[in-house]
C-alpha cells in the first residue's frame, strides 16, 4: 500500500487519542472506519438536493434519481454486475432475507447452509423451513478450518433449491471456493446465494465470476455508511421470487385488487430508499478502487501473516482457522487458555487503546465445534500498520504477565 499515513489521514476517527495512546481499531469485520469523502458525500446530498427519487418532474428531484442511480451502476461496476441486477437493501442480513421470503418455495424444497455461518445466514433459512416448509441441512467444517465441500456436495439432492454459504467466514477467515460451489449447485439444478459481507470490501470481487444466483454484502464493512447494502441478483433469476414487501416504487401499475410489478431491480425496493447512504456507498466504492482491491489484499494478507505468527509465539494462544495467509481473509480469532475473551477486549482497550471483538461473533454453532465458548477477533483494514501489530504484540505480552499465564 502507497503513502499508508497520508491515507490515514482520510479517516477523521484515526485522530483519537486516550491517555496519549492513538486508537488502534482492529474491529473491521463489524464495522469500518468511514473517510472524509464519504462524510462529505452523505452530507452534500443532505446540503445540497435531499430530495425524493424517481418521484418528481422538478430539478432537485431528477438530481436526487440520478445521483441515485448514478450510485448503483457503479457499486453494480465494482462487482461486476449489470445496474439492473443490483438491489439496494439495508445490510446483508436484509438481503438474505429477501430471498429466504421472497423465493416461491414448494413443501419439500431443500437449503443447504454450513456451519460457519453468520446467524445471518442461518436463522432466515430456519424461519423458512419453519414457514414454508423447507428442509434445512447443514456441511460441516474441517479442523483445520476449512469448509467439507465433500460433505456439501454429498448432501445435495434434486429437491435442492438453493445452497447458502458465507464467501469468507466472519471467524475463521477462511475464503470459501465458491466456484466450486457454484458447480455442485447448478449441476444440481440449484441455486446459489454467497454472503459476501466479509470479502467485498477485501479482494476483488466479479459476481460472474464466481457464478452466484444472489450475492449480499453490507456497504459499512466497506467504507460506506449504516442502513445500506446490496443483493445482486443474476438476471432471470428474479422470476423464482415474489417481493417480500410491498408498497409504492416496487409496481408498474395498481388496480384495487390487482398490480403489476416494476422492472428490475425497483420491485424489490419498495418505499423511499436510502439515498444517502447509496450515494455514501459509491463513493466508499469509489474510494476502495481508486487504492486497487488487489493491494488492499496484499496488505491484509501481510498484516494476518504477522498477527498469526504473534499470536503463535505466544504461548497458551490457541488460532482459529486456516494458517495459510493464501486461504485466508484479514481477520483472526483466537483464546488464550484460562482467560475470557471478554476480559482480553477490555484488556487491549485499557492499556494500549486497542478495539478488538469478544463473544461469538453471531456465529454461536461454530464456536461449539471447535469447543470454544466465545473468541477474541482482531480484524484489519486497509489504514491498519504493522506498527500497530506490534502494539498489539505489546498488549498481549503484558496481559499475560499480569495474568500470570
Ligand atoms: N454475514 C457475515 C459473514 C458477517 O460477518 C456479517 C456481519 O458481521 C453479516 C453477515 C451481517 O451483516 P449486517 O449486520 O451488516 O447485516
Amino acid at each position: 500500500m502507497k503513502d499508508l499515513s497520508k491515507l490515514r489521514e482520510d479517516f477523521p476517527v484515526l485522530s483519537r487519542r486516550r491517555n496519549g495512546k492513538p486508537l488502534i481499531y482492529f474491529d473491521n469485520a463489524a464495522t469500518t472506519l468511514k473517510p472524509r469523502q464519504v462524510i462529505d458525500a452523505v452530507k452534500s446530498y443532505y446540503e445540497n438536493c435531499s430530495a425524493n427519487v424517481h418521484r418528481g418532474v422538478y430539478e432537485l428531484s431528477q438530481e436526487a434519481t440520478d445521483l441515485y442511480e448514478d450510485s448503483r451502476s457503479r457499486i453494480a461496476d465494482f462487482i461486476g454486475c449489470k445496474s439492473n441486477e443490483l438491489v439496494f437493501v439495508r445490510n446483508t442480513t436484509e438481503g438474505i432475507n429477501l430471498v429466504a421470503y421472497g423465493i416461491k418455495w414448494i413443501p419439500g424444497d431443500e437449503v443447504i447452509s454450513t456451519v460457519m455461518e453468520h446467524h445471518s445466514n442461518m436463522i432466515p433459512w430456519q424461519i423458512a423451513s419453519k414457514r414454508f416448509g423447507v428442509e434445512l441441512k447443514y456441511a460441516g467444517v474441517k479442523q483445520d478450518g476449512q469448509l467439507d465441500l465433500d460433505e456439501l456436495e454429498q448432501l445435495v439432492t434434486d429437491r435442492t433449491r438453493l445452497i447458502a454459504v458465507c464467501h469468507v467466514s466472519n471467524v475463521l477467515g477462511t475464503i470459501n471456493d465458491v466456484k466450486r460451489i457454484a458447480r455442485i449447485a447448478h449441476d444440481h439444478g440449484a441455486l446459489l446465494l454467497v454472503d459476501a459481507a466479509q470479502s467485498v470490501p477485501h479482494m476483488p470481487i466479479n459476481v460472474k465470476e464466481l457464478d452466484c444466483d444472489f450475492l449480499a454484502f453490507s456497504g459499512h464493512k466497506l467504507l460506506g455508511p449504516t442502513g445500506i447494502g446490496c443483493l445482486y441478483i443474476r438476471e432471470g433469476v428474479e422470476e423464482e421470487l415474489e417481493p417480500p414487501f410491498g408498497g409504492g416504487e416496487m409496481i408498474s401499475h395498481v388496480e384495487l385488487y390487482s398490480y403489476r410489478l416494476n422492472d428490475m431491480p425497483w420491485r424489490f425496493e419498495p418505499g423511499t430508499p436510502n439515498i444517502a447512504g447509496a450515494i455514501g456507498l459509491a463513493t466508499a466504492v469509489d474510494y476502495l478502487k481508486s487504492i486497487g482491491m488487489e493491494s488492499i489484499r496484499e496488505h491484509e494478507k501481510q498484516l494476518t501473516a504477522r498477527a498469526i505468527e504473534i499470536l503463535k509465539e505466544l504461548d497458551g494462544i490457541e488460532v482459529y482457522g486456516p494458517t495459510d495467509p493464501e486461504k485466508r481473509c484479514g481477520l483472526v480469532a483466537f483464546n488464550l487458555k484460562g482467560v475470557s475473551g471478554e476480559l482480553i477486549a477490555a484488556l487491549l482497550d485499557e492499556f494500549e487503546n486497542i478495539a478488538v471483538r469478544s463473544g461469538f461473533h453471531c456465529a454461536q454453532p461454530l464456536h461449539k465445534v471447535f469447543g470454544a465458548q466465545s473468541s477474541v477477533r482482531a480484524s484489519f483494514y486497509l489504514y491498519n500498520t504493522l506498527d500497530e501489530l506490534e502494539v498489539f504484540k505489546r498488549g498481549l505480552e503484558r496481559i499475560k504477565n499480569e495474568l500470570g499465564k
